[in-house]
């Protein structure tokens, strides 16, 4: 029986947009290509609110996060970890012999402003990374404040991770001044996994000239010089099916209405929220709170894996905490293409199961 997914990626995938997956192939460098990854290009813009070019990477949202560290940064990278992505970005600089430092959050607590501002104040660093939405904590990011404090440093190189958070809530990439928005196909998108999107800004690219050892598959300059020169085609075989399915899904996100997608994302969060304080405790402050996932405190100890278990059988399945909040934390994903009514026979199920 397959299970509705209600875990933080991979995400349930509509059967019509699974089904375009099984377009018949077409060939990578022929003009139907350029047409096709042209016009993605063009619908990510609108979804990030920006002017920048947008490059489509053959991997999960890892890769472009790997490529932004390693392409972009020229001195020294400052790396905000709220949680287990983060953790990933700094290890992904030091493994690429990216000088870098860590600035960690307690598990829980946003990175803030103030944080932002003493690091940057330094002048040691000129690129920055953040995660918008930690997909381990549930924890969104202010970064409409943190962005004001970067926008001071104008030779910082702003990175920012919506993997968990793109497409359902607003990230308006200009007006924040973000150079480099990343995001994967697998979360608030709704499709399967296995692409990888980001923006590309002036200043990345200018930044990324500097930088002798880019690597070479995730280099960022490369791969926006071949959409320049060839026409939205890429220097590698992409995953074709991944483009007809995330052309054909951005269809559907723009039909939904950008607005009323944010809002039914907004909305379900409400609900999740007020479920988890009424039978157990959120980990977030309802400030920071995710609106795609809820990280919900195990006060009442349990057994995650027996609820998952027993939702299995009645065709749900939900997530268990992520590292260190692995026994401590439970996680219900709210993204994509659940609607709210899922969502509530869900919270019912789950107070049946434990006798709530
Ligand atoms: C899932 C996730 C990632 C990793 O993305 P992949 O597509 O699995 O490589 C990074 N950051 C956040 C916040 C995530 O939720």
């Amino acid at each position: 029986m397959h299970k509705k997914l209600f875990i933080p990626g991979p995400v349930d995938v509509r059967e019509d947009v699974l089904l375009k997956m099984a377009t018949p192939q077409i060939g990578h460098r022929t003009k139907d290509a350029s047409a096709l990854q042209r016009g993605i290009s063009e619908k990510i813009r609108k979804l990030m609110y920006t002017e920048n070019e947008i490059l489509l990477s053959t991997s999960s949202g890892s890769g472009l996060m790997e490529g932004a560290v390693r392409s972009c940064t020229r001195k020294r990278a400052a790396v905000f970890s709220v949680g287990a992505f983060g953790d990933r970005w700094y290890k992904m600089a030091i493994a690429n012999n990216v000088p870098a430092d860590i600035f960690k959050s307690e598990l829980g607590q946003p990175t803030t402003p103030e944080m932002v501002e003493e690091a940057l104040a330094t002048g040691k660093y000129d690129l920055i990374t953040i995660t918008h939405n930690e997909t381990s904590t549930g924890i969104m990011n202010p970064v409409d404040e943190i962005a004001e404090v970067v926008k001071k440093y104008p030779e910082v190189v702003f990175c920012l991770d919506t993997v968990s958070s793109l497409g359902g809530t607003k990230i308006e990439v200009d007006k924040l001044g973000v150079d480099i928005c990343i995001t994967s196909t697998q979360k608030c998108l709704g499709l399967p996994a296995g692409m990888a999107i980001c923006s590309f800004s002036e200043k990345a690219r200018k930044a990324a000239e500097q930088v002798e050892h880019r690597g070479l598959y995730f280099d960022l300059l490369e791969l926006y010089k071949y959409i320049q020169d060839k026409d939205y085609q890429y220097p590698s075989t992409p995953s074709l099916a991944h483009m007809f399915a995330l052309d054909y899904q951005l269809e559907n996100i723009v039909a939904e209405g950008f607005e009323n997608r944010f809002a039914r994302h907004l909305e379900m969060a409400k609900l999740t929220r007020e479920w988890a304080n009424k039978h157990f405790e959120m980990l977030a402050e309802e400030k920071y709170a995710s609106n795609t996932l809820t990280t919900i405190r195990n006060t009442r100890e349990i057994s995650v894996s027996d609820l998952n278990k027993e939702l299995g059988k009645r065709g749900y399945m939900i997530s268990n905490g992520y590292g260190k909040l692995k026994d401590v934390t439970f996680r219900i994903a709210h993204m994509a293409d659940t609607q709210i009514d899922e969502l509530k026979t869900l919270l019912s199920v789950i107070e049946e199961i434990l006798g709530l």
